[in-house]
């Protein structure tokens, strides 16, 4: 597996991000839903599709891969 996302902590906090603790069934809902309506602007389905990434690789590093 390649990681491309940095994930230790200290430098996630470096780029202002928060922890997020959720359970592992919330976070497998998160990384298969989209929610974007069909008129979304490219800008939220970036950020929908950066969520979703975040959330499976989360449950990936976990155990709890797909
Ligand atoms: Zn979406």
């Amino acid at each position: 597996m390649t990681d491309i996302t940095p994930t230790d902590p200290e430098s996630e906090q470096a780029a202002g991000r928060v922890p997020l603790w959720l359970d592992p069934a919330d976070i497998r809902w998160i990384s298969r839903h989209c929610c974007c309506p069909p008129d979304a602007s490219q800008e939220e389905r970036d950020r929908c599709g950066r969520i979703r990434f975040r959330a499976s690789n989360a449950l990936y590093k976990h155990g709890h891969g797909r």
